[in-house]
Order: structure tokens, then sequence, then C-alpha cells
């Protein structure tokens, strides 16, 4: 019957139009891309039936298809959360946080090691928007009691702070946050959120990164935030739709296919920059090896005592004997290591940050380089290091 009607039709109805369904019953390991910005409705009572705002059902590509909503569960389940939104990029997921649960009025506290756009945004917000933020010293721990303002709606925390390493006291701030009510986000991308976990250590939302570990492939921007409260999701789920942040399935596919790698390659990373910046410590060249596991990092303790892991990034402060131009030909001496930005994938990576003008405390130091540790083999990162490092001197020398 359905073959008289088309033939009735014209060639591009017949395009457009079809019956075909494949049989149902097929099983595979991978989660189908459904990719959709029109979702079907079998009548209105359907379509007046369902919200955006459940996850039991769907309603527009923008608020999720099959495929986001399993990345979703996977992410808020590794992190023991129970809610969780993808946003476009890891800086998006921070935004939204931001827009969701500050206005004009309020004042949130920021790291003063934080992620640098993050610090941007806040700027931004106070310019702008008639929000009031103010930097604290990441490692104030409890003490950051006496900066919450009677307007004080959120505190921003990062462990450890992404170029400096320092290490945050993250129950500390949190029990003298939720003393005077106050949430508490954490951006949890160093650890993969499989090396902290930040809900039991008091934080109320978890924002990560997924470009890093959990898409691992230097090829994928996305961000989530993860929370476990109700009320608290349904606050930054309103927020996620008026800021109109949806994530392509075709990318989402990407980190649901690397997920079940994600600890495995942590690990590895860990290994291997353990082994790297265990080397570097003994470099004369060095003053000091930025790395949790390490002695010489500000918070070593609190890390020891707070993560279960460490990943692949870490920085090394040279010795201020070495002038930017002698740690600029250490850094493009690098074989091995690439000169980009972000960590979590493959490769490995090598970024100098002038710390010394980034922050009041650290005026007086050297060089920072910042190194992601990738999954070559650690000796022949070491000894590319080793070499370009040999390198700085002779070229010191001249
Ligand atoms: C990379 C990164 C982000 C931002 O992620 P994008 O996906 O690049 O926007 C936020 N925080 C930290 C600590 C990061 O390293």
């Amino acid at each position: 019957m359905k073959d008289e009607i088309d033939k009735a039709m014209g060639p591009n109805t017949q395009l457009v139009h079809h019956d075909y369904t494949a049989p149902a019953g097929f099983s595979a390991f991978p989660v189908a891309i459904h990719h959709a910005s029109t979702v079907l409705f079998d009548n209105l009572k359907a379509m007046r039936a369902r919200s955006w705002l459940e996850k039991t059902s769907y309603t527009y590509g923008l608020h999720g298809t099959p495929t986001s909503f399993t990345l979703e569960a996977r992410l808020a389940d590794i992190e023991g959360g129970n809610h969780c939104l993808l946003a476009p990029s890891g800086l998006s997921a921070i935004t939204l946080i931001d827009l969701a649960l500050l206005q004009s009025g309020d004042d949130v506290l920021i790291p003063d090691n934080v992620y640098h756009p993050n610090r941007e945004l806040a700027n931004w917000l106070k310019t702008s928007f008639g929000i009031s933020a103010r930097f604290y010293d990441p490692m104030i721990g409890a003490g950051i009691r006496d900066l919450i303002a009677p307007n004080t709606r959120l505190i921003w925390t990062e462990a450890p702070g992404s170029v400096s390493m320092e290490v945050p006291d993250i129950p500390g701030i949190c029990m003298a946050a939720h003393e005077k009510g106050v949430l508490v986000a954490l951006d949890n991308t160093w650890s993969g959120g499989i090396a902290f976990p930040a809900f039991e250590h008091g934080v109320d939302i978890s924002m990560q990164a997924l470009t890093k570990y959990q898409s691992g492939g230097s090829d994928v921007l996305m961000g989530a935030v993860i929370t476990r409260d109700a009320a608290l999701h349904a606050k930054l789920q309103t927020a996620h739709m008026r800021l109109g942040l949806g994530v392509g399935m075709d990318d989402v596919y990407m980190v649901l296919r690397n997920l079940p790698t994600l600890k495995l390659r942590f690990d590895a990373h860990d290994r291997s920059a353990r082994q790297v910046a265990k080397w570097l410590s003994g470099r004369p060249e060095i003053s000091k090896v930025l790395h949790p596991a390490l002695e010489d990092c500000p918070g070593h303790d609190i890390w020891k005592r707070d993560f279960s892991g460490a990943g692949g990034l870490f920085s090394v402060l040279f010795h201020p004997q070495y002038t930017e131009e002698q740690t600029d030909y250490f850094v493009e001496s690098l074989k091995l290591f690439k000169i980009g930005f972000s960590w979590g994938g493959a490769h490995s990576l090598c970024v100098p940050y002038r710390i010394d003008k980034m922050r009041d405390q650290w005026r007086d130091t050297g060089i920072l380089v910042r190194f992601n540790i990738g999954l070559e083999d650690a000796e022949d990162l070491i000894k590319d290091i080793e070499h370009a490092l040999d390198g700085m001197r002779a070229y010191g020398m001249k």
C-alpha cells in the first residue's frame, strides 16, 4: 500500500519521507549516536506531557538525546554525583556556574592561582554585571571564613591550581563556607574526577574540562557540571537552557568511546610524570619541582591526605639566574614535548609562564615551565629534557 502512495508523490517527497525502520534487537557495546534538533512526538498529548526538565523523555535536541543522557549519567556516577550537565567547553561550564548562581550585588571568591580564563570571566562580571569578585590566597584553608561577606554566594576552588600546582585544603574551605551558607564550586579537571572525591570532601559543584583526560585525544572540547543536590541542579539546568548550551553528539560519542580507559590512561600519565618530576628534582637548573606528590610542592601534605593519584600535569621553577631567553631556548629545544595548551592527551606538551608577573607571592621566583606528560616512554622524555637542559646551559654561555 505504501509503495502505491510513494509512487504518487514527487521525487523530493519520496526522498524526505520513507518508512524503513531497522529491525529491533540490535545489541553492541557502543552507545548509538543520536543526532537531533527536532525530536518527534507521536501526538500532541505526548508533546504536552513531556518536560525538558526531566531526563525521563526527550523534547528537543538542545536538551539532550540518549547519547548525551548516557554520558551525563556516567560522568555523574564516576564522581559520585547525582546530576550532570554537559557544556560545549570547560570554560562554558565555568560560565554556566557563575551565571546560574550570581546576580548583581553578589560576591564571589576566587583563588588567586585560578585557571586564567576563570579570572578573566570574574573580572568581566565585576566590570559589566555589578558582581564583586575577590581573589584569595589558595592556601588559605578554613581561614577563608574571614573573607566571607554577607553577600558572598559562591567560592571557587581549583585543586591543585593548574599552573602553580598549589594544593588547597578543600575540606577546610568547604567547612568554613557551609558554616555561612555559601556554595563551593571546584574545578576538578586536574584529577580527571577520579583522583579526588569532590563530594566526599564537601564540594557542592564539581566542574570538569572533559577536553582533558575524559576525551584523551586532544581533539574534543567539552565541559561538565556535576552536583548531588537536586535543587542546585535545577538552578544550573535553568541557566543551561537560557544560555542554550548544547553539545554535538559526535563529540559526546568521542568522550564515551574513551571513557573505559580513563583510569588506565590517568595512571600511566601519573607514573611517567612522577618519574620525570623526580628526575627533574635532581637537576641543578631547577629550584623547585611543583608536583603535588613531591615535598617541594605547596600543599603536598594535603595532597597526601585527600588525593589518590596525580595524573600527568606538573610544573618546575627554574633558578632565577636563568633568563627568559634561556628558558625559551630550553622549551624550543625539546623534541618530544610540543608547545601548546591543554593536557590529558597522548602527546607531551610544555609551556613557560611568567609566574613572577602573575602572582605577588611569586615575585622573586624564576620562570615556571609546565609539563604535560603524555603516554610516551618516560625514559625517552627524560632524555629529551636532559638534552634540552644541557643545550640551554651551553646557550647561556655564548
Ligand atoms: C582546560 C581547562 C579548562 C577549560 O576547558 P576548555 O574545554 O579548554 O574550555 C578549565 N579549567 C582547567 C583547570 C583547565 O585545564
